[in-house]
């Protein structure tokens, strides 16, 4: 196995975060336009370290196990509020610089979002370049698990696109620095009910704020995409009286869920056109953009999908077309709250979990409050608060 990579000093995280917030590609879509440079440049050349140097990251790893085929990058971004904590992405980048961008811009995307959610928490990430179906193997898991326990615990990883609460359970072979595991194994098994749960207390945040009621009963939200988080999501909202309108892609699956929770079932292009209280993308990254925005007949967007603007200045098109948008990586926190329960000294307990991700419902409340007050975006409320808490640790250490 070969380990290299080092400590880079960042003169600051709040600069750095400023520079490196959502300037990658959205989730689950790979730029290609940086190929052959990293980002950052001496006499011409691209460099690691430059990439580094403009995102702020701390530490960038690359490993690579002959035996096993494993080639993998881990990227630390910040430790400054605790262990840098972030799932390992298995996908087969076209190269390696890709897989660079990729994980360079996912973990400060992980800095980011634990910082406003409140958790004694850094950003990190991972990523395995390969094609999970295809190269995916105990042994391979077995030489990543060496690779995070060589880090000390100054990365804690979990389960991401391509890789699942399974695959986690054959890492922690070779380190304790892993979490998300196996239910069995005293973890906390898949994150999405809980990320659903998350999505939940949001709307009922983003309820309380408009029509002042948090109660979701006779309101009418559209479910774009009902996968994991989705479908448990349609099921709650179901529960609490809500009406809703589900699309999916996949239309058997979007048939059951209907079923199950007696939503009416549209075509998926014609989810953001339907006229609703609340539209909540669960699919893919991206579904708010300069071209969708006119379009959208709801009130509200509160979703758990990741990098839903298309760019930064969707917040802002959201906010003149009178759409309250609560951020992303604030209402879709619940996950990884639902992890950090494992890090607790006590063994993991889903009581204590939702009791915490039901605290999802005080962030939103208190960025919307703030967005307000200072007549910014929700975008903006929520990204100072995530700064300006990143910012008091480093000034008291
Ligand atoms: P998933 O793959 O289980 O579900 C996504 C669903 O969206 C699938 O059923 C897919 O068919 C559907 N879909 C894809 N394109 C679509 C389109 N254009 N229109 C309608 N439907 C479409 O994924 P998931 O785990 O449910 O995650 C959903 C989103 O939430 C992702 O963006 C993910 O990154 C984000 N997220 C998930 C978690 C979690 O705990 N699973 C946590 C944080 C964020």
């Amino acid at each position: 196995m070969v380990v290299g990579g080092g400590p880079a000093v960042t003169e600051s995280p709040l600069r750095a975060l400023h520079a490196s917030h959502r300037t990658g590609p959205k989730d689950g879509e790979v730029r290609s336009e940086n190929r052959g440079s990293y980002g950052g440049h001496m006499h011409d050349q691209p460099t690691v370290l430059g990439a580094m140097s403009e995102g702020g990251h701390e530490l960038v790893v690359h490993a690579t196990d002959e035996a096993s085929g494993l080639r993998a990058i881990v990227a630390i971004h910040s430790t400054v509020l605790g262990p840098a904590l972030g799932g390992t992405r298995f996908y087969p980048y076209p190269d390696e610089a890709s897989a660079l961008t990729d994980v360079l811009r996912l973990s400060s995307g992980m800095t980011l979002k634990a910082a406003a959610a409140g958790l004694d928490l850094g950003g990190g990430k991972a990523v395995i370049i390969g094609d999970p179906g295809a190269d995916r193997s105990d042994a391979l898991l077995e030489a990543y698990g060496r690779v995070v326990e060589t880090l000390g615990g100054a990365y804690v990883t979990a389960e991401d696109v391509g890789t699942t609460v399974e695959d986690m359970a054959v890492v922690a072979r070779s380190t304790t620095h892993v979490k998300g595991l196996p239910i069995e194994q005293g973890g906390s098994g898949d994150p999405s009910p809980m990320t659903a749960r998350g999505v939940v207390a949001s709307m009922r945040a983003v309820a309380a704020y408009l029509w002042d009621d948090p109660a979701l009963a006779g309101h009418t939200v559209a479910i774009q995409g009902v996968g994991k988080v989705g479908a448990a999501l349609a099921e709650m909202l179901a529960d609490g009286g809500a009406n809703l309108i589900v699309a999916d892609v996949d239309t058997e699956r979007c048939g059951e869920v209907a079923e199950r929770t007696g939503a009416l079932a549209v075509d998926p292009e014609k989810i953001l056109q339907v006229r609703c209280d609340v539209f909540a993308p669960c699919a893919l990254g991206g579904a708010l953009s300069a071209e969708s925005i006119p379009r959208l007949e709801c009130q509200s967007v509160v979703g758990s999908a990741n990098n839903q603007l298309a760019t930064r200045e969707d917040a802002g098109r959201l906010a003149e077309a009178g759409i309250l948008y609560a951020p992303d990586f604030v209402v879709n926190a619940g996950g990884i709250v639902n992890i950090s329960v494992e890090l607790d000294p006590d063994p993991y307990s889903a009581a204590r979990a939702s009791e915490r991700v039901d605290r999802i419902f005080d962030r939103i409340t208190e960025i919307l409050d703030a967005a307000r007050a200072d007549a910014v975006t929700p975008l903006s409320a929520a990204e100072r608060l995530a700064y300006e808490r990143i910012a008091a640790r480093a000034a008291a250490v």
